[in-house]
């Protein structure tokens, strides 16, 4: 274990921890990063989870990480390289359509008119909206987080404004019916993210983070060559670059305060390492209730602390199939792989609501929604030749269970989803080499995020922007002096973008220097 003296400790190597490192070696600090798994990534990694066959363990889809982060890092010259993915989505519904959408706005409304010729045509303006809505947001990526009047002071035309007044309020269920009438249609363009009921007020606002995608080059929109793990490879090599330390299986068991002041960590093996400032790159929850204990934090904050929402999680499905499924019927016989760069089972906002309802009542849903992803149309090199891998990640899964235990339960939930894929491709099971299922408790075990988080908290209403993590604490500073928070709990939020990282190293080098 690293014995030098260091200006600043970062507690884990998630992609943030690794970017915000990077930021502060580049700066001229002297930087360890602490990871307690074997390896780096974080929720951005690569495994082995059967021999030969490599998934993209928990995030599959590179759409958020910033140019900017991408370039500063130089992350292309350390390997980083994404398959662009077109179409974008493939929707599957009973019986034998599909909805397959592309980054070319005509050649998606031809395919949509095949459901409805009204929705076809609003689909351009399904398009504009969501690229005003998203670029409401975008602008504040990379810097400090706007409270709403902040961001509302910032516009331009009263129409915007307007524009902003409704968008705060409106529900996913509401822009979805308002553009589109068929119901299959409805099924394909609904999400909700974390608000999870797409009736919630203020899910549609909040999607708006995801649809700052809409600004992403199409150069960084796709399948990561390698799996996710290679942004995070590119990265921990780019730190290293700068003159980071990285450790692995270096848990931290506690961080060092001493008189108001974060002075180092305890490490979970034994021993103390001391430095100038600490960073955590866990999530919020784990780095005040556990990582710093509660005696060193005012009561106020850490009611606040367990208050924050980590109520909505997904279940991760990873497959090795022996050979493609049979889904002749959608897409013709030898049907090109990569049309399932990105495939979906949403047939209907009932059926996505009905999924979101069991979950919350602790029931795993009878009726999953799926994003499906078969990456080794696009990288070969995932699985062994001739064969493919094949990851889901379904919507929602119960952060409690309502009966019974996990372990009871996994493998049925498991069989489940296969069984729904089915109806879809009949001969789904007999592809299967073999299959894991990681519920939220998986995740959490696995990654750190408290109850299994995949953006440490939801982004809603209320931990959005100038309130995340929570009102007043948007600037990656805590109570503690010199511990900083650089993890997706912090503005602008989860998915891999390296923004956190990056806002954070700047909060930092503005009081260290
Ligand atoms: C199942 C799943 C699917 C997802 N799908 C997508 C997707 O397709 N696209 C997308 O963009 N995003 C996706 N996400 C979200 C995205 O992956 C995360 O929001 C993002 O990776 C979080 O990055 P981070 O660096 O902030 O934190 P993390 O990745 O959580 O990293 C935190 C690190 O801190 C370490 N750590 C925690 N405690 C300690 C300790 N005590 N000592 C030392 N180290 C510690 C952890 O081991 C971890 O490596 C998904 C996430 C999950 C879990």
């Amino acid at each position: 274990m690293s014995s030098g003296s260091y200006d600043a400790i970062v507690v884990g190597g998630g992609h943030n921890g690794l970017v915000c490192a990077s930021y502060l070696a580049k700066a001229g600090l002297r930087v360890l990063v602490l990871e307690r798994r074997e390896i780096l990534g974080g929720a951005c990694v690569t495994e082995e989870l059967f021999p030969g066959f490599r998934f993209s363990a928990c995030s599959y889809y590179c759409h958020l990480l910033q140019s900017k982060v991408i370039d500063d890092l130089e992350l292309r010259r350390h390997g980083f390289h994404v398959y662009h993915i077109d179409p974008q989505k493939c929707s599957l519904f009973p019986g034998d359509r599909a909805l397959v959408v592309w980054d070319d706005v005509e050649r998606s409304q031809e395919a949509i008119a095949r459901f409805s010729k009204h929705d076809a045509a609003a689909y351009p303006n399904w398009v504009r909206f969501w690229e005003r809505a998203a670029g409401l947001i975008y602008p504040y990526f990379l810097r400090p987080a706007p409270t709403l009047a902040e961001l509302a002071a910032g516009l331009r035309t009263a129409d915007d404004q307007a524009f902003l007044d409704a968008l705060v309020g409106a529900s996913m269920e509401d822009v979805v019916t308002e553009f589109f009438e068929d119901e299959a249609v409805r099924g394909a363009f609904i999400q909700a993210h974390d608000a999870g009921d797409p009736a919630a007020p203020g899910s549609a606002w909040v999607y708006a983070y995801i649809k700052c995608n809409t600004f992403t080059p199409p150069e960084n929109i796709g399948i990561v060559k390698g799996g996710m793990g290679g942004i995070t490879a590119a990265m921990a090599a780019a730190a290293r670059s700068f003159g980071v330390t990285v450790e692995t299986n270096a848990a931290i068991a506690g961080i060092l305060v001493e008189h108001g002041a974060a002075v180092g960590v305890r490490l979970s093996g034994g021993g103390e390492i001391r430095s100038r400032l600490v960073v955590s790159n866990a999530d919020p929850k784990r780095t005040f209730l556990t990582l710093v204990g509660e005696q060193h934090l005012p009561a106020g904050f850490l009611r606040r602390v367990r208050r924050l929402k980590t109520n909505t999680a997904y279940f991760k499905f990873h497959a090795a199939l022996n050979r493609l499924p049979d889904l002749s019927r959608y897409l013709g016989s030898d049907y090109d792989a990569r049309y399932l760069g990105y495939a979906r089972i949403s047939p209907s906002i009932g059926y996505f609501k009905r999924s979101w309802e069991d979950a919350k009542h602790g029931r795993p849903p009878r009726a999953p929604v799926m994003d499906i992803q078969i990456p080794s149309g696009y990288d070969p090199t995932m699985a062994p030749s001739g064969k493919h891998i094949m990851s889901i990640w379904a919507l929602y899964a119960p952060v409690h269970l309502a009966e019974g235990t996990w372990e009871e339960r996994r493998e049925g939930v498991g069989e489940q989803m296969i069984d729904t894929l089915a109806q879809y491709a009949p001969d789904f099971p007999e592809c299967i080499a073999d299959w894991q299922l990681f519920t939220p408790q998986d995740i959490e075990a696995r990654v750190g995020l408290t109850d299994g988080n995949i953006r440490h908290l939801d982004i809603v209403p209320g931990q959005f922007l100038a309130t995340r993590p929570m009102p007043g604490w948007a600037h990656y500073r805590t109570p503690i002096n010199g511990l900083y928070l650089c993890g997706a709990g912090t503005h602008p939020g989860g998915e891999v973008t390296g923004a956190p990282g990056h806002n954070a190293a700047q909060a930092i080098l503005a009081e260290f220097r």
